[in-house]
C-alpha cells in the first residue's frame, strides 16, 4: 500500500513540496524494493544479492540527494538540506513510513546525533575532518557512553577516564551498547576527565573525545545480541587509548551538557521515526481488517477490531501532535526539556501499542519476518530504555513542574 500524503493547508509551499517529494521517493523507490534493499536480514543470501542491494541503496541515495532531501537535520554548508526542527518533523514522519529509509535520507542514528554535536561543539577543523565525511557517507560513527558496570540512566556515574599526558588524552574504560560499533570509523567517547586544572563539579568532570576506531587499544569485544539476534551494539574496552588533545569536543568538562544536547535532539528524532512507523503499522492493520475473513465476516465488521483501529488512530494523532509541538518549541528557542521527556515516554509507548494491535490483527503473520511489524514492536519496546528509560524522564517532568510551582507560578500548557 502506498503512503497517502497530501498538502497540509497551514504549511508553506516549500515544506509541502518537501513532503510530497519525500513521499514520492518512499512510494516509488523504497516500498516496492523493501525486500531487496535489506537482504542481510534474510537467510541464504548470496554475495551477488548483497552487492545488488548495496547498489540499489546507492541509487536511491543519489535520487534523494538530487531531490535536495539529503540530511534534513543539517545546514546546507555541511551537506544537509537545512530544515528547521519543525520542518524536519513534518518531513521525517513521511520518510520513516518505510523501514530503513532513515539511512537512505542520510539521517540515521547514531550518526545524526553525532553530527549535531560536531556541529555545535566541534572546531572548524573537526567539522571538516569528521562531520563533512560523515554527512557524505564516507565515514561511520558511534557514541560510546553507557557502561556495563554503571547505571546508564545516571550518565554521571561513568568510570571511563581520560588522563592528560603531554599533548595526548589517555583513555581507559569499559563501554557497551555502543551502536554501530563494528562499522564505525570513529567513536565519540564520554570520559571522566582526570585533569588537575579542571575544578568542575560532578557534571563538569566529563568530556567527549573523538577516538578513531583504528587507534591502538580500542578493543571491540563483541556485538551484544539484542532480542536474540546478533547486533552492532558493541561492547568496547578502551585500554590506554592515546589520542591528540585536539580530539576533545568543546571545552574540558562540557561533556555532560553536550550529551544532553545530543540526546535531546536524538530523542525527538526517535519520536519522529516512531510516528512514521506507526502510520505504516496503521495502514497495514486497516488493510488486513478489510480483507481477512474470520468466523463468517471480515475483521473490519468485528467491534474488537474497530476498537483497535480507533485506539490506534487516537495514539497516532496524540503522538504526532506532541512531536510537532516539541519540534516547534525547540525551533522557537523555548525550554523544551519537559516536552522532550514527555514525548520520549508517550511516543514509544503509543508506538508499542499500535504495533501490538497491528500484530494481533495479522495473527501469526504479524510476528513473521514477512512484515515489518515484529521489528517495529521490538524497536518500540527498546526505545523505552534507550536514550533514558521512562522512569528517569518521569522524574524530570515532575522536577521541572514542581520547581515552577514552588517558584509561585503554575504551568502554562499553551507554551
Ligand atoms: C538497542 C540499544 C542501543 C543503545 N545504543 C547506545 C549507544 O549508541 N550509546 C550508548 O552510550 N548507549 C546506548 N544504549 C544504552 C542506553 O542508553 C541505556 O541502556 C539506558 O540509558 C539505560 O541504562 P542501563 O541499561 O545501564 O540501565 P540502568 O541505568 O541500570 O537502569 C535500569 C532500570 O532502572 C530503572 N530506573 C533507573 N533509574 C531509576 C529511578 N531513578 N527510579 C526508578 N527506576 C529507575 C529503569 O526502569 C531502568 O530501565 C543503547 C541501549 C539499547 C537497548
Amino acid at each position: 500500500m502506498a503512503m497517502n500524503v497530501q498538502p497540509i493547508s497551514t504549511l508553506s509551499d516549500r515544506i509541502n513540496q518537501i513532503r510530497l517529494l519525500t513521499a514520492e521517493i518512499v512510494n516509488r523507490e523504497i516500498l516496492p524494493n523493501e525486500n531487496r534493499l535489506w537482504v542481510w536480514n534474510q537467510e541464504n543470501v548470496s554475495e551477488n544479492e548483497k552487492q545488488k542491494a548495496r547498489e540499489l541503496r546507492h541509487e536511491i541515495q543519489a535520487k534523494v540527494k538530487q531531490a535536495g532531501l539529503w540530511a534534513p537535520h543539517l545546514p546546507e554548508e555541511y551537506g544537509g538540506c537545512g530544515l528547521s526542527f519543525l520542518e524536519h518533523a513534518y518531513m521525517n514522519e513521511v520518510l520513516a513510513y518505510s523501514i530503513g529509509a532513515a539511512s537512505l535520507f542520510g539521517v540515521v542514528a547514531p550518526n545524526s546525533g553525532n553530527q549535531k554535536i560536531l556541529l555545535k561543539y566541534g572546531t572548524e577543523e573537526q567539522k571538516q575532518k569528521w562531520l563533512v565525511p560523515l554527512t557524505e557517507g564516507k565515514l561511520e560513527s558511534g557514541f560510546s557512553m553507557t557502561e556495563p558496570d554503571n547505571a546508564g540512566s545516571d550518565p554521571r556515574s561513568i568510570k571511563t577516564t581520560a588522563r592528560r599526558e603531554g599533548s595526548e588524552w589517555v583513555i581507559n574504560g569499559h563501554k557497551w551498547f555502543t551502536s554501530n560499533g563494528k562499522r564505525a570509523d570513529f567513536l565519540i567517547v564520554m570520559c571522566r576527565t582526570d585533569d588537575p586544572s579542571d575544578d568542575g563539579d560532578r557534571n563538569g568532570k566529563m568530556t567527549q573525545i573523538i577516538v578513531p576506531t583504528d587507534t591502538p587499544g580500542v578493543n571491540v569485544v563483541r556485538g551484544v545480541a539484542v532480542w536474540g539476534r546478533p547486533s552492532d551494539h558493541c561492547e568496547i574496552i578502551y585500554d590506554n587509548v592515546r589520542v591528540p588533545l585536539e580530539n576533545q569536543l568543546g571545552q574540558t568538562g562540557s561533556g555532560h551538557q553536550a550529551a544532553q544536547d545530543r540526546l535531546g535532539a536524538g530523542r525527538v528524532y526517535h519520536c519522529m521515526n516512531s510516528v512514521g512507523q506507526m502510520w505504516r503499522a496503521f495502514d497495514l492493520m486497516v488493510d488486513r481488517a478489510m480483507n481477512r475473513e474470520v468466523h463468517g465476516g471480515l475483521l473490519e465488521t468485528k467491534q474488537f477490531i474497530q476498537g483497535f483501529i480507533a485506539d490506534s488512530y487516537i495514539d497516532i494523532q496524540a503522538a504526532r501532535l506532541m512531536t510537532i509541538h516539541t519540534a516547534e518549541k525547540m525551533d522557537s528557542g523555548g525550554d523544551a526539556r519537559t516536552d522532550i521527556s514527555a514525548l520520549k515516554i508517550f511516543v514509544p509507548e503509543a508506538f508499542h501499542r499500535v504495533a501490538d494491535r497491528a500484530i494481533q490483527v495479522w495473527g501469526a503473520a504479524g510476528v513473521s519476518g514477512d512484515l515489518p511489524l515484529a521489528a517495529m514492536y521490538q524497536g518500540a519496546r527498546t526505545l523505552r530504555l534507550a536514550d533514558g528509560p521512562d522512569e528517569v524522564h518521569k522524574i524530570l517532568i515532575a522536577k521541572n513542574v514542581l520547581k515552577q510551582y514552588h517558584a509561585g507560578d503554575s504551568w502554562d500548557f499553551g507554551n
